[in-house]
């Protein structure tokens, strides 16, 4: 699975495991981690489910982005469509 890059600096992005529980039960985690910063995902047993939730979290930073710029714009339109209804009120009584 392709690793996309990192959603905050858009580094590059790496798998790192490690071994966890004791000697009876060892299970091998997975994560991914970003070479640049360090931003990481929680460790998964699966390396799949790591990359998914990598790739996921990028989806959920781009769609951050958009609400961020929209919520910014929102004021702006409302401006707009205030000033516009206002210059038709005019022309309608002159
Ligand atoms: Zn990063």
């Amino acid at each position: 699975m392709k690793l996309k890059p990192c959603p905050c600096c858009r580094g590059q992005a790496i798998f790192a495991d490690m071994v966890v529980g004791k000697s009876s039960r060892r299970v091998r985690m997975w994560q991914v981690s970003c070479s640049g910063c360090g931003l990481s995902t929680d460790l998964d047993e699966k390396k799949t489910y790591a990359a998914q939730r990598w790739n996921l979290r990028q989806e959920y930073a781009n769609l951050k982005m958009w609400v961020t710029l929209l919520a910014a714009l929102l004021p702006a339109s409302i401006i707009i469509s205030l000033l516009l209804g206002n210059l038709m009120g005019i022309s309608l009584i002159s």
